[in-house]
């Protein structure tokens, strides 16, 4: 039988997207195949999910009523092992969305080696203005509605936007009630005393400070004679910012969903987050707070976006003052802006590579607990740490190698082990 494969031609030119970070992701994961010499086989199996779930969950509400509630479970490619992704609950989910961050868990799991494809899921709804209650009944939905295609080998959970450790354990206990045994590696971020890992909590903004501190390190300065500005106070932002607090580099400003803080001679974190709601919010205790426009263009070395998608945008991006961007949200910069910032001279460690401490120790924690063998905080980072190390390296070694963006770089590398495994077991 004769193999007919037709080569993706670099530069093709692919829709204009605007804000679609669905439509944007794939013009990257294109741009990234084609300069690798990938075929469009390869390109048709990678652009989109290769299973996707919408379901409808009925929660009864605490006042009696019934609401239904629509979900999403996206699995982008299970050719190096089973997938792995946070499920967010957040009012602006969506399908496109959810697909879009599941081909961003794939990269990132191959940036860092992870045996693992990409996954995400999400609901639309509100938690902010959820009873806990309504939120238990949420989640042990979902999780019954998506019981079929998840599980330790086939899709591991995780947290993301508005949902945590306490979500996470009502899924774990969800889950291990339909299957009846005990499956702690069906999901991560789990508390602590249900097999969650030391160290996973502050993982990700963890690895954002490693990040960042290797990037400045290309630059020749250190983390301590930077000034930091970090949109966003939940889980991510506010430990990066408590982190760096710790370290004695100066955090200028902080942002919430209503705004921002900012002090040229540095915040007082420890104090703010004191004040922090389980949703970040922190901004509600104080007079003077700066839209999240004028937030995003303050004086500062580091901008840290920690929130949601497209926040810099070819808009705002020419009178951002940062020299130095460490995505720690997924998909905080669009393409437009990305282009603007690399011609400003600006140094992007893109989402992908910046934020995947997350998902490292989420992969430590699963398999601790697939082993029932539990590691110290300290062994957490140390490994976390050298996996950051060097994935940082190799992403800008192969920006400079090829001269592409970082960003680029980062889904060059990310996918090159789905084409690669999709080859090995004759998909491709
Ligand atoms: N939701 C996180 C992310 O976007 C973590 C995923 C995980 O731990 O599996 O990377």
């Amino acid at each position: 039988m004769s193999q007919v494969t037709k080569r993706l031609s670099v530069g093709a030119n692919m829709p204009a997207a605007g804000d679609n970070v669905l439509l944007n992701t794939q013009s990257a994961v294109h741009n990234a195949l084609s300069r690798l010499g990938y075929s469009e086989t390869v390109y048709e199996l990678l652009k989109e999910p290769i299973r996707v779930l919408t379901v409808r969950i009925p929660v009864r509400m605490d006042d009696g009523s019934v609401e239904v509630f629509t979900g999403f479970r996206a699995q982008h490619n299970d050719a190096v092992g089973p997938t792995k992704g946070g499920i967010r609950f957040h009012p602006n989910v969506s399908l496109d969305e959810v697909k879009a961050l599941s081909i961003w868990m794939s990269i990132k799991c191959g940036i860092f080696g992870l045996p693992y494809g990409g996954a995400k899921g999400g609901i639309i709804c509100d938690p902010r203005s959820m009873s806990i209650s309504e939120q238990e009944r949420l989640a042990r939905g979902y999780v019954r509605a998506i019981s079929q295609i998840v599980g330790p080998t086939k899709d591991i959970p995780a947290p993301d936007v508005y949902t945590n450790a306490q979500i996470m354990a009502w899924m774990y206990d969800e889950y291990s009630t339909i299957r009846e045994y005990d499956s702690p590696n069906f999901i991560t971020g789990k508390p602590l005393v249900l097999g969650g890992s030391q160290g996973r909590e502050q993982a990700t903004a963890l690895g954002v400070v490693i990040a960042m501190r290797e990037a400045a390190a290309t630059r020749n300065q250190k983390l301590q004679d930077l000034r930091v500005l970090i949109q966003g106070f939940g889980n991510v932002g506010s430990n990066v910012a408590s982190i760096l607090h710790g370290m004695g580099v100066k955090v200028v400003g902080i942002s919430d969903a209503n705004g921002g803080l900012y002090q040229a001679d540095g915040l007082d974190i420890p104090s703010l987050l004191d004040k922090r709601d389980s949703f970040g919010m922190v901004t509600s205790n104080f007079q003077n707070v700066l839209s999240n426009e004028e937030f995003l263009l303050q004086p500062c070395d580091v901008l840290v976006p920690a929130a949601l998608e497209n926040q810099i945008t070819a808009e705002n991006a020419r009178d951002i003052k940062a020299t130095i961007v460490v995505e720690a949200a997924n998909g905080p910069t669009t393409p437009a802006a990305d282009e603007i910032l690399h011609q400003n001279g600006v140094l992007t460690v893109p989402d992908v590579l910046a934020n995947a401490g997350g998902v490292t120790v989420s992969y430590f924690e699963w398999v601790q607990n697939s082993q029932g063998w539990y590691w110290t905080e300290a062994e957490v980072n140390e490994k976390m740490e050298t996996m950051m190390v060097e994935a940082v390296q190799k992403i800008l070694n192969t920006s400079r190698r090829y001269s592409v963006s970082p960003r680029l770089a980062a889904y060059m590398v990310g996918m090159r082990p789905f084409a690669e495994a999709m080859r090995w077991r004759g998909w491709v």
